[in-house]
């Protein structure tokens, strides 16, 4: 498919171009039900086969069978590690920068205090974290509660657009809390760009990945970036509520601290002593007992994401992502759809949001028929494209069943009015 070519766009053209995709063979990988096209993977991704089968094997053999003895026999103490150097490779960082644990809300709490420590020891004037209001709102719900508990005069200083961040730093910047992917527009910020702008601050840097992570290549260390966060349950396919990762520049492991200073990231957390000692590495970061399932089973979609040509991925979900904006342009150009996603590739990652007065309803409507996206406030449909197992002939399907269910006004019907309590 090539962008010069629009008149081309055809559903024939599509399923060609499914034909000769390089990453087709990943479809096969994850279950997904007949008759559904799966634009949702950005907020949780499908689920890899084999994964049913490794649950398995941890409910029957690991823990029905082998019981407390796994912890030793089935490696379940290393897990967090083992992954987190899996994850590690994923983002450009070394093994022992990563582990996967808890919650990325969690993860930004830890790495938030450990960097606000760091800066601390080097210059306690410093007092603003600049982050985005934009933002998810997670990441800026974390930062008001330990600004709170810290009670030393800590401030937001929030930015509208990447655009105003060199304006946001000054000398009394700790802290800068960045999301590589904008959960809702699904603008991309050149990490390497934005990182030099906050160490010329003297700041330091958090990246959350969450919106990135498997969609797009990152390089942490080429980025010269401090710390970062993700889910694993997105575009890595760990399942629901899976653990997040946490990672920790090299250069900073041997000082950071984190608040959370629990057993699981003591030195020698079996001697059992009355007073902390930190391990040594990204382990330092765990704090209780990890769940184990939900650990296994995310491994399962983080292997997979180790097999794929992560710049074949980009170039997939950038042919989607540009398919599916000009099949709107083209196809739907009589609906008040507005595109809140940035054209330019270099600013967009793997999704693709419109506004619509009755986006809400639009949704459930579409949803009905089949094609999974999601809605999230003020009016915004979420289109996730997951490369691995979504093709151009479902980009095609996807907006034809949008226009169907725009020209036939179907979400009129009273059913699709009602909210649940997730969108
Ligand atoms: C999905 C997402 C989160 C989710 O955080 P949890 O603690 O896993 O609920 C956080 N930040 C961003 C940017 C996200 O996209």
């Amino acid at each position: 498919m090539s962008a010069a070519e629009p008149s081309r766009d055809s559903r024939d053209a599509c399923l060609r171009a499914d034909e000769s995709d390089p990453l087709a063979q990943f479809r096969a990988e994850f279950s997904l039900p007949e008759g559904v096209i799966y634009l949702d993977g950005n907020s949780l991704g499908a689920r890899p086969r084999a994964a049913a089968e490794r649950a398995r094997e941890v409910l029957e053999q690991e823990w029905g069978h082998d019981l407390i003895g796994s912890w030793n026999k089935h490696h379940w103490f290393d897990l967090p590690v083992r992954i987190g150097a899996k994850v590690a490779r994923l983002v450009g960082g070394d093994a022992g920068e990563c582990v996967v644990t808890d919650t990325t809300s969690i993860n930004i709490f830890k790495t938030l205090s450990a960097a606000l420590d760091l800066q601390r020891d080097a210059d306690p004037s410093r007092r603003i974290i600049v982050s985005e209001r934009e933002n998810f709102p997670t990441d800026l719900y974390v930062a008001e509660g330990l600004i709170r508990l810290l009670d030393r005069g800590y401030e937001l200083r929030l930015i509208d657009d990447p655009a105003e961040l060199g304006a946001a730093l000054g000398s009394d910047v700790a802290v800068a809390l960045l999301t590589q992917v904008n959960y809702r527009s699904g603008e991309l910020w050149d990490m390497g760009a934005a990182t030099e702008l906050v160490h010329a601050a003297g700041a330091l840097v958090i990246w959350d990945l969450c919106h990135s992570a498997g969609a797009v290549p990152i390089n942490l260390s080429a980025a010269n970036a401090d710390f970062a966060v993700g889910c694993t349950y997105k575009y890595l396919n760990g399942g629901p509520g899976s653990p997040a990762f946490v990672w920790i520049a090299e250069r900073h492991l041997a000082e950071a601290r984190q608040p959370l200073s629990g057993w699981w990231g003591h030195a020698r957390p079996f001697e059992m002593r009355p007073e902390f000692a930190a391990a040594e590495g990204a382990r330092r970061f765990l704090s209780g007992t990890q769940p184990i399932l939900s650990l296994a089973t995310a491994e399962v979609g983080i292997d997979i994401a180790l097999r794929v040509d992560e710049d074949a991925v980009r170039e997939k979900s950038l042919a989607l992502t540009e398919l599916f904006m000009r099949l709107v342009e083209t196809r739907l150009a009589h609906h008040p759809l507005t595109l809140i996603t940035p054209t330019d590739p270099a600013r967009r990652g793997s999704h693709v949001s419109y506004r619509h007065p009755e986006g809400f309803a639009v949704m459930k409507a579409l949803i009905a028929e089949g094609v999974i996206g999601d809605y999230r406030e003020p009016g915004v449909l979420r289109f996730g494209i997951a490369p691995l197992y979504v093709g151009y002939a479902d980009v095609w399907d996807a907006v034809e069943t949008l226009r169907l269910v725009l020209d036939e006004e179907r979400w009129r019907a009273p059913e699709f009015q009602v909210r649940g309590a997730v969108t």
